[in-house]
This record gives C-alpha cells, sequence and structure tokens, in this order.
C-alpha cells in the first residue's frame, strides 16, 4: 500500500520521473538486496559487492548535477529511492543516505578539480562509497564541540584526532572530514580525505544492534597530511555547509524509516492472515485490525509529511521546520510500527526466522543519527520561538 507501488493512493501528485526512480530502486532492493540481507545481518557483512550496481542505478550521487556525473534528482525522488531501497536492506539505505550526503556537499561547495578527481568517479562507482565524517567519540549531537585539529603545515594540513560511528568508514573511497582550523563553530573546516591517506586508518567495525551491515567504524587521523586543496569551501566554513545539507540529510532518512516501516507492516498484515489463533485467522480479531488501521493511519500521515518537507527543500531550497518534522515523526512511526507488527507475530516474531525481528533491530537508531529526535524537538522548538518573537 506504499506510495511507490501505488502512486495515486497519497493523493499527492508525483511526477512519472520520481515514481520510475521509487520503483526502480524498490525493485532493485527487492530483487538484490533483500535475498542476502538476514545473512548480511547476522555476519555484519558490508554490501561492497553492490557498489557499482548501485552507482549504475544513479543512487550514489543523486543530488549532484548531471555535469558533475550526477542524477540531480529532486528531493521528492530522493525521499522514494530512499524509502525504495530500505524496504529491501536498511542498511545499504543508511550507506546511501551518508554517501549522498557527503556527495552533494561535494557537488555544491567542491572545487572544479576536486569535482573532476573524486565527484566523477565515484559517481560512475569507481570509489565505492563515501564517507561523512562528523560525529567524535565525545560529541555528537553537539557536533560544534569537534576537537579533531587541522593545522596548516606548508602546502599541506595536518590532522590529528578520531571520528566516532563513520557509516562506510573502511570502505568508503573519500571521507569528508570535519576538522577544527581555530576556535568555535567559525573554526571548524571541511576537508576530502582519501580513503587511503597515510595517517588515516580504522578502528574495529562496531557490534552493532541493527543495520549491522552498514560498516560502522571510527577512524583515527594522526598526522594525516592532505594538501590544502583538499579543503572543501573557505576556512571555518566547515560547519554551515555540514548543516547546509543535514535538511535534505533528514529527508532521506524520513524515506529510509518509511521503507523499513513499509516492509514492517506488509510482513505484519501477512502473518495476521496466515496465522489462525482461537479457530480463526489472526486478522478476524478486532484488535488486530485497530492494530493495523493505527500503523496505517501513521504511515500515511509520516508520507505526506516526509513528501511536503521534500517538496518545500525543491521548492525553497531549504526546510527546516519541516525536515526536522518530518525526520522526528516518521522515526518515530517506525519504530511504533516495527513494534506493532511484531507484537502481531507473537512469539514468532521475536525469532530470527521472521523478518520482522531484524526490522525491529534496524528501526532503533532511526531516533539517534541524523540529528536524534530529541534534537529535532530542540531545532522545532528553536522555529516555533522565532516565529514568536517576531
Ligand atoms: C549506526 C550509526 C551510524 C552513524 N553514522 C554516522 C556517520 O556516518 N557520520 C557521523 O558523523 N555520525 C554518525 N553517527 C553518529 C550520530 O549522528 C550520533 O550518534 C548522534 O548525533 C547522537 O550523538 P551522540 O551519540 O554523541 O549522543 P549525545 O549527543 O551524547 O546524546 C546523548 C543523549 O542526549 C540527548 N541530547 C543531547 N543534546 C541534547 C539537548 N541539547 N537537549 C536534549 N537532549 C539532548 C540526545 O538526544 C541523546 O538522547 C552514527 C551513529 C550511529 C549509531
Amino acid at each position: 500500500m506504499d506510495p511507490i507501488t501505488h502512486p495515486d493512493r497519497l493523493g499527492v501528485p508525483l511526477t512519472e520521473e520520481q515514481i520510475a526512480i521509487g520503483q526502480a530502486a524498490r525493485q532493485f532492493a527487492l530483487d538484490r538486496l533483500l535475498p542476502g540481507a538476514a545473512q548480511r545481518d547476522q555476519a555484519g557483512a558490508y554490501p561492497l559487492e553492490f557498489l557499482e550496481e548501485l552507482a549504475g542505478l544513479g543512487l550514489l550521487a543523486m543530488k549532484v548535477h548531471e555535469d558533475d556525473g550526477g542524477s540531480g534528482v529532486d528531493n521528492v525522488a530522493y525521499l522514494l529511492a530512499m524509502a525504495g531501497i530500505a524496504e529491501g536492506c536498511a542498511s545499504t539505505a543508511v550507506i546511501l543516505a551518508s554517501s549522498n550526503l557527503a556527495s552533494q556537499i561535494l557537488g555544491i561547495h567542491g572545487s572544479p578539480a576536486q569535482k573532476e578527481t573524486w565527484l566523477r568517479p565515484y559517481a560512475e562507482g569507481r570509489l565505492g562509497p563515501a564517507s561523512f565524517a562528523l560525529s567524535e567519540p565525545h560529541c555528537g549531537s553537539d557536533a560544534a564541540a569537534l576537537r579533531t585539529t587541522a593545522r596548516l603545515d606548508g602546502d599541506d594540513y595536518v590532522l590529528d584526532g578520531s571520528k566516532m560511528w563513520i557509516t562506510s568508514g573502511a570502505h568508503a573511497g573519500f571521507h569528508l572530514v570535519f576538522a577544527r582550523t581555530g576556535p568555535g563553530s567559525g573554526g571548524i573546516s571541511c576537508f576530502v580525505v582519501p580513503g587511503d591517506a597515510s595517517g588515516l586508518s580504522t578502528g574495529r567495525e562496531e557490534d552493532k544492534m541493527g543495520q549491522r551491515a552498514s560498516g560502522t567504524v571510527a577512524l583515527h587521523l594522526d598526522k594525516c597530511r592532505v594538501p590544502v586543496d583538499h579543503r572543501v569551501g573557505e576556512e571555518g566554513r566547515g560547519y554551515p555547509i555540514a548543516l547546509s545539507a543535514l535538511g535534505g540529510g533528514r529527508v532521506g532518512i524520513a524515506g529510509l524509516c518509511l521503507g523499513l516501516a513499509e516492509a514492517a507492516f506488509a510482513e505484519g498484515l501477512r502473518y495476521a492472515a496466515d496465522r489462525t489463533a482461537f479457530g480463526k485467522p489472526v486478522l478476524d480479531f478486532q484488535n488486530s485490525r485497530f492494530v493495523l488501521a493505527d500503523a496505517r493511519t501513521e504511515l500515511d500521515a509520516a508520507w505526506l509529511m516526509a513528501i511536503r518537507a521534500a517538496t518545500l527543500l525543491d521548492r525553497d531550497g531549504r526546510a527546516p521546520m519541516a525536515s526536522s518534522m518530518a525526520k522526528l515523526y516518521a522515526s518515530e512511526v517506525c519504530d511504533r510500527v516495527v513494534d506493532r507488527m511484531l507484537q502481531l507475530h507473537g512469539g514468532y516474531g521475536y525469532s530470527r526466522e521472521y523478518r520482522i525481528e531484524q526490522l525491529y533491530r534496524d528501526a532503533r537508531v532511526t531516533r539517534i543519527y541524523e540529528g536524534s529526535s530529541e534534537i529535532q524537538r530542540l531545532l522545532i522548538g528553536r522555529e516555533l520561538a522565532r516565529h514568536a518573537a517576531r
């Protein structure tokens, strides 16, 4: 019942191109990613073998202009593609989310030489994924408190410090690293650090609850030298550069949540129809129908909020409140939907034999990364206070 397979159901006009992109992503996810998703989850195996195909579908640099080798799609198409991929594999979806965040930044703020060296080969699938390296061991929400330093030494910057929770960190062809060139949030700069840069090493793979195939590691920068021309944008502009891409990033994560929740909803509906108790299908109990009705209602509302945010971003270039609301609501609805659908499975929902168990684990982190629920509320509240002050 999701808007990718039933594009008329929400009553929101979607273009043929947006629908086609969402459907192609979903089909790829169901045909290619879903079959091995449970094994990759158990082994914590990164889906590197699919990167070239994802590039071929134009999914690595979706919001990069076509002149720079990207797909140049709008935020609505990006949302649908992320949902389509997440329906088959949430780990691959988050890999795409961080890769698209990094490539979008390079597309907007990178120099022509940086785009030729990094962006084009990356978009063509020749560099693997990209990483967005902002969080550190001591700070995630308060990213402006980062401590990694970049010291100018002749024609190079020398980077020292550690990054934490970096999706694709061990596989990325390039990393966008945010480091301190001066004090305060105005003293943060952004750098392209090649995956094989000397002085760069990766920590062990995090043994996570969910999205276990997304390759989350720490990055260690120990006198890591990059030439001055690897700085992205002006010195001291790193923080606004990072923040500028987060609106679209949040819409992408809302899409991930929706695709994941759609997969859970389909599992719950199917199981309730197949399973009998007290001589009738579980689906025939009024409670089951109420549970499904609540889930479907909240899912549709979350879709509408996400499409609104994407539409406003496409129209105005920024939509801070709508993007935060979309991410906040979609991640919290996703969590409620997976929980209710697991409950419909009874004891079998607690077994790895059924997909809902993995979906339940995969969903939990969506309330934490790309700005936790608390940070989204803080941002929405800040916008509200700004309106009140006018
Ligand atoms: C699987 C995974 C993948 C990730 N991928 C990446 C990545 O690719 N790149 C990257 O840079 N980062 C990544 N992250 C990091 C992620 O963005 C951070 O974990 C997140 O921003 C939260 O930061 P923290 O973990 O340091 O929690 P903290 O900031 O320490 O927060 C702890 C708790 O306090 C709450 N809190 C903090 N400040 C406030 C406040 N002002 N008001 C109210 N409550 C508050 C938080 O909501 C949270 O509940 C990833 C994380 C995970 C788990």
